[in-house]
C-alpha cells in the first residue's frame, strides 16, 4: 500500500497528534501495557527484576526496506521480527520495544493502522511488550525505527567472538531469494533456536545472517583463519544459486560456530531432537588462512550487503 493519501482527511495530519495516539494505543491493544510500565509517561519503567542487558536498534524507510507492494501490516511486523533476530542471534529474550516515527503529514491514516496492527500481532505472537515510542514529522518519509531490549535467556549471551582453529560452521533453516520469495517479511525469527544454541556449551559464536552469508561469516572468522567451505553444503532457497545464497541477504537465519573436538553429527541428532522441523546445516569448518582447499568455495569472489556503499 502506498503511505502517503491523497485527501487530507485520510491523513495523520487530520486526526493530529492526541488524537493519533489515542488510535496507536487502540491499534496496539493489550501489546501496549499502561504507564508507567508503558506508553504514557516520559519514560517506560521496566519491571523489577526486568534489567536489560540487551539493546539493538532497526529502522525500516519507505522506498528502501519497503515499497507500495508490500502490505502495511507485514511492515510492522518486519520491523519487530528483524530487531528480534539479533536478539535470537545473542540467545536473548525480549522484553520490551519503543518505537520512533519520523511521518510526512499526508501519512494515510489506514496505513498507519495497518502498520501498528501488523506489529502489535506479531509483539503478542512473540510477548513483546511495546512501552513507548515517539512521533516526529518530516516531509516525504515515512520511517520507523525500533528498540528492543533483552536479556539473556539463560546464563550465558552468545557473541561473535570464540571461534578457534578447526571449528565447525553450522546455519539454520535456507539461504538465497529472500527478496523474490517473500522471505524477507514472511520469516520467523529464530528466538527458540538461539536460546538453545546458547545453552549448548560446544557453541562458540553466533551472528544472524542479514548482509548474506559471506558477509556475516567474516565477522565470525578469527584473525589468521579462514573459512572452508563445500558449496555443496550451502542450503538453497527455492531457485536460489550459490551466489544468491551468499550474497541476497534477509535470511534471518542464525549462522553459529562449533567447537572443533565436538562431533558435527552428534550434534545435528541433538538439534533434530529439538527442532525436528528446521533444518540445520554443517557448512564447513575454519582452517588457517592461505591453506588451500581444492572443494573449498572462494568466499572472497562473493560479497553481501554493504551499507554506505
Ligand atoms: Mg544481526
Amino acid at each position: 500500500m502506498n503511505p502517503f493519501a491523497r485527501k487530507r482527511a485520510d491523513s495523520v495530519a487530520f486526526l493530529g497528534e492526541t488524537a493519533l495516539l489515542a488510535a496507536i494505543r487502540r491499534w496496539l491493544g493489550d501489546a501496549a501495557p499502561d504507564a508507567p510500565f508503558g506508553m504514557g509517561d516520559d519514560c517506560a519503567v521496566l519491571p523489577r527484576g526486568r534489567a536489560a542487558r540487551l539493546v539493538t536498534v532497526d529502522p525500516v524507510i519507505y522506498r528502501r526496506h519497503f515499497d507500495d507492494k508490500v502490505a502495511a501490516r507485514d511492515v510492522g511486523a518486519k520491523l519487530l521480527k528483524r530487531n528480534l533476530s539479533d536478539i535470537a542471534a545473542m540467545g536473548g529474550r525480549p522484553i520490551g520495544a519503543v518505537l520512533a516515527l519520523t511521518l510526512d503529514p499526508r501519512t494515510r491514516l489506514d496505513w498507519l493502522e495497518g502498520f501498528y496492527r501488523g506489529l502489535a500481532a506479531c509483539a503478542r505472537r512473540h510477548g513483546v511488550p511495546i512501552i513507548g515510542g515517539d512521533i516526529a514529522e518530516a516531509p516525504d518519509t515515512v520511517a520507523a525505527s525500533l528498540t528492543l531490549l533483552g536479556q539473556p535467556s539463560g546464563s550465558r549471551v552468545l557473541t561473535r567472538q570464540g571461534a578457534a582453529l578447526h571449528d565447525w560452521i553450522f546455519v539454520t533453516g535456507r539461504l538465497g531469494h529472500s527478496l523474490d520469495s517473500g522471505h524477507h517479511f514472511k520469516f520467523t525469527p529464530r528466538l527458540a533456536e538461539g536460546a538453545w544454541l546458547a545453552r549448548q556449551r560446544e557453541v562458540r559464536s553466533m551472528i544472524d545472517v542479514s548482509d548474506g552469508l559471506a558477509k556475516d561469516l567474516k565477522s565470525l572468522t578469527p584473525t589468521g583463519l579462514h573459512p572452508s567451505i563445500d558449496a555443496r553444503n550451502i542450503p538453497l532457497r527455492g531457485k536460489a544459486d550459490i551466489a544468491a545464497a551468499l550474497s541476497d541477504g534477509e535470511d534471518y537465519e542464525l549462522l553459529f560456530t562449533m567447537a572443533a573436538k565436538t562431533d558435527p553429527a552428534a550434534f545435528a541428532r541433538k538439534w533434530r531432537q529439538a527442532f525436528p522441523k528446521i533444518k540445520l546445516s554443517c557448512l564447513g569448518r575454519f582452517e588457517p588462512a592461505g591453506s588451500h582447499d581444492e572443494n573449498s568455495l572462494r568466499m572472497e569472489c562473493y560479497h553481501g550487503f554493504e551499507h554506505l556503499h
